[in-house]
C-alpha cells in the first residue's frame, strides 16, 4: 500500500518563494571596500529574476554550470539561487587554488560562465586562457579598483541584470535529484575531485540547520557567515538563512579579525561560523567589542582545541559550537550541541565534551569501522576507526566517478578517511585524518590531540605535530611551534608542559620552532606542506 500524500520535489525553487513572500521585508547586509552596502530579500529576490533571464540570454545550457569566484556577498547569494533555480549548476570555485588546480576544476566541470568580484580578478584573470568551455566572464564591482580587461567575453554584473527583464513566474525543479550545485574537495592528495549537490539534498541539509541540536537557525537570527561560500557552501548557512528567514551579514573580502568583530557588533549578530584559525585570530580582540548578542559561534572545518573554546566561554559566556563534517557531507554531519547527559559532568568534563565533535544530525547515519579489517567498532570511547557515513546529503560518488570508488563501500558508504571513537551516545571524538596519525612501534598517536595538549600553553599560538621517520619505531611525532608575538620558549619546556598531560610515549622527539602553520586553501594546517618541508628529518 502507498502513502497518499503529495509527491513535491524537494527543490530550491521552494527555498527561494518562501523568501521572497515571507521574508521580503528582511535585510541582507554586505560589508564591500565601498562601505556597508544594505538590501532586502525583496530587492534581492528581483535581481534574482533578473539574474535568471540574464542566464538564458546568455545561452548558458539548460543544466550548464555556472562558475562563481567570490567572496561572501549579497550578489553571490543571488548566483546561489538563480543557477539552481533556472535548473542550471552553481560551481563555486575556490578563490585560494593554485592556478593549475583552478582551471582544471573549471574544465572539469566545463563551466559555461564564471562570475567574478572584481577584487579577485587579478587572481582569474591571468588563467582564464586555459579555462576552455568559459564563453563569459561576469564582472560584480565591489569596491576594488582592479583593471577590467578590455575583452568581449567581458560583462558588468549590474549592467547585464539591468538589461534583463525580471522573470515573471514561479520557478520549477521536477527532478529533486537533479544537480544544483558543485563543489570541489581541495584535494590534498590527486587533483580536487567533484561533489555534486542535489536540489533535494539542499533542502533536506538547510533544513536541518534550522533544527535546535544544530545550529537552531530561526527568523529571529542575525547570521554572518564567515566560512566562505567558495568552500562547501558555507556549511549551508546561506541557504538556510533563506529558509528560515534570517537576517543575513556577508563579510565580503575583509576578513581581518577587527573587520569581522566589528560587524558582529554593528549588526548585532546572533549565530556565525568559522573554521578554529578565524577565532584565533579574533581572540585577543574580544574584549574591545560588545558582542552580547551572539549565541552562537559555529566552529568546524577542523578540530576546535578545548583551550580555544574554553577562552571564548571565558570572555563572551559562550563556548565555541564544534561541528565537523567534509565537502562530501555537505558538510554538517556532526554537532557537539550540550545533550542532557552532560548535565551530571564537571565544568571541566563538559569542557571535554565541547571539544569533542559531538552527535550526527538527524537523518546522517555514522558507524566506526577498522580500516584493516573491515570490523565494525563499539562505541566505548575507546575503540577507535574510520568514519563511514550515509545519509540524504552525503556523496555516493565523485563527479565522473573520479577516484574509482575507493572512498565507497560496497554497501554505499562514505569512507570519510577520518579516524574517531565514540560514547555510548555516538558523541564522536575525532582522532585525526587517517594519513596524518602518527605510526609509533604500532600504536597510533592522535596528532590533534598532542596539537590541542601543545596549543593550551600560554605563550604558544599555534602547533602542527606531523610523523618523522623513526628506525626502531617506525614513526614519530615532530612538534611544529609557533610562537605568540613576543613570547620565548625552548623545546624542553615545551616537553615540559606536555609531560603530565599526556602518555609518556606521546612525547614529541623534537620541537621545532616556524614562524606560521601553511594553511592549505582554506585555512586548515596544512600537513603536507609541513611534510616536505621536514622531509629527510629523523629521530633515533
Ligand atoms: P579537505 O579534505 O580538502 O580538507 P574538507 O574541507 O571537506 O576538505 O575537509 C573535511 C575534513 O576536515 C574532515 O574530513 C576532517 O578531517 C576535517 N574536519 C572537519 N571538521 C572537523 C572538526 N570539527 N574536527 C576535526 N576535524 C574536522
Amino acid at each position: 500500500m502507498l502513502g497518499l500524500m503529495q509527491d513535491r520535489p524537494l527543490a530550491l525553487p521552494h527555498v527561494f518563494h518562501r523568501a521572497e513572500q515571507l521574508f521580503g521585508h528582511k535585510q541582507i547586509v554586505t560589508a564591500t571596500a565601498d562601505g556597508v552596502q544594505t538590501t532586502t530579500i525583496a530587492d534581492w529576490a528581483v535581481r534574482v529574476r533578473r539574474l535568471a533571464t540574464a542566464l538564458d540570454r546568455l545561452g548558458i545550457s539548460s543544466d550548464g554550470r555556472v562558475g562563481t569566484f567570490c567572496w561572501n556577498t549579497a550578489a553571490h547569494l543571488e548566483l546561489y539561487m538563480a543557477a539552481p533555480c533556472t535548473g542550471r549548476v552553481l560551481h563555486t570555485l575556490n578563490i585560494r587554488l593554485f592556478p593549475e588546480q583552478l582551471t582544471y576544476i573549471a574544465n572539469h566541470a566545463e563551466d559555461e560562465i564564471v562570475f567574478v568580484d572584481r577584487s579577485l580578478l587579478p587572481l582569474l584573470w591571468p588563467h582564464q586562457d586555459k579555462m576552455e568551455t568559459v564563453k563569459h566572464f561576469v564582472v560584480i564591482e565591489d569596491g576594488a579598483d582592479a583593471e577590467i580587461p578590455d575583452d568581449p567575453r567581458v560583462l558588468d554584473y549590474d549592467r547585464l541584470l539591468a538589461e534583463s527583464e525580471p522573470f515573471a513566474g514561479r520557478f520549477h525543479v521536477e527532478d529533486e535529484n537533479s544537480a544544483a550545485a558543485m563543489c570541489y574537495t581541495s584535494g590534498t592528495t590527486g587533483n580536487p575531485k567533484g561533489v555534486v549537490y542535489s536540489h533535494r539534498s539542499t533542502v533536506l541539509h538547510s533544513l536541518i540547520s534550522l533544527t535546535a541540536d544544530a545550529a537552531g537557525l530561526s527568523e529571529r537570527d542575525v547570521v554572518m557567515p564567515i566560512v566562505p561560500m567558495f568552500h562547501a557552501n558555507a556549511w549551508g548557512l546561506p541557504y538556510g538563512c533563506l529558509l528560515a528567514g534570517s537576517t543575513i551579514v556577508f563579510p565580503g573580502p575583509n576578513m581581518t579579525p577587527k573587520a569581522i568583530l566589528e560587524l558582529l557588533a554593528a549588526h548585532k549578530v546572533t549565530v556565525t561560523g568559522g573554521v578554529p584559525t578565524i577565532w584565533m585570530g579574533a581572540l585577543p580582540l574580544l574584549g574591545d567589542y560588545d558582542l552580547s548578542h551572539l549565541r552562537t559561534l559555529l566552529c568546524g572545518g577542523s578540530a576546535a582545541p578545548k583551550s580555544l573554546s574554553e577562552a571564548y566561554r571565558e570572555k563572551l559566556g559562550i563556548p565555541l559550537l564544534h561541528a565537523w563534517g567534509m565537502t562530501e557531507t555537505s558538510p554538517i554531519a556532526t554537532m557537539s550541541t550540550p545533550r542532557s547527559h552532560h548535565d551530571e559532568l564537571t565544568e571541566d568534563q563538559r569542557a571535554n565534551s565541547r571539544a569533542r565533535q559531538g552527535q550526527s544530525v538527524p537523518l546522517v547515519e555514522l558507524r566506526l569501522v577498522d580500516p584493516d579489517t573491515g570490523e565494525e567498532m563499539p562505541w566505548d570511547d575507546e575503540h577507535t576507526g574510520e568514519i563511514h557515513a550515509a545519509g540524504p546529503w552525503i556523496a555516493k560518488e565523485y563527479y565522473r566517478g573520479e577516484g574509482g570508488g575507493a572512498q565507497y563501500t560496497e554497501d554505499g558508504w562514505l569512507r570519510t578517511g577520518d579516524v574517531a571513537a565514540a560514547d555510548r551516545y555516538g558523541y564522536l571524538r575525532l582522532v585525526d585524518r587517517t594519513k596524518d596519525l602518527v605510526k609509533s612501534g604500532g600504536e597510533w598517536i592522535s596528532s590533534v590531540e598532542l596539537e590541542n595538549e601543545i596549543m593550551a600553553h600560554p605563550k604558544i599560538a599555534e602547533a602542527a605535530v606531523i610523523a618523522i621517520p623513526h628506525e626502531r619505531w617506525v614513526e614519530r611525532p615532530l612538534a611544529c611551534v609557533v610562537l605568540k608575538p613576543g613570547e620565548t620558549l625552548t623545546a624542553e619546556e615545551v616537553i615540559e608542559f606536555l609531560t603530565p598531560r599526556v602518555a609518556k610515549w606521546w612525547l614529541p622527539d623534537a620541537v621545532e620552532f616556524i614562524d606560521e602553520v601553511p594553511k592549505t586553501s582554506v585555512g586548515k594546517f596544512s600537513k603536507k606542506t609541513l611534510r616536505d618541508k621536514f622531509a629527510g628529518y629523523t629521530s633515533s
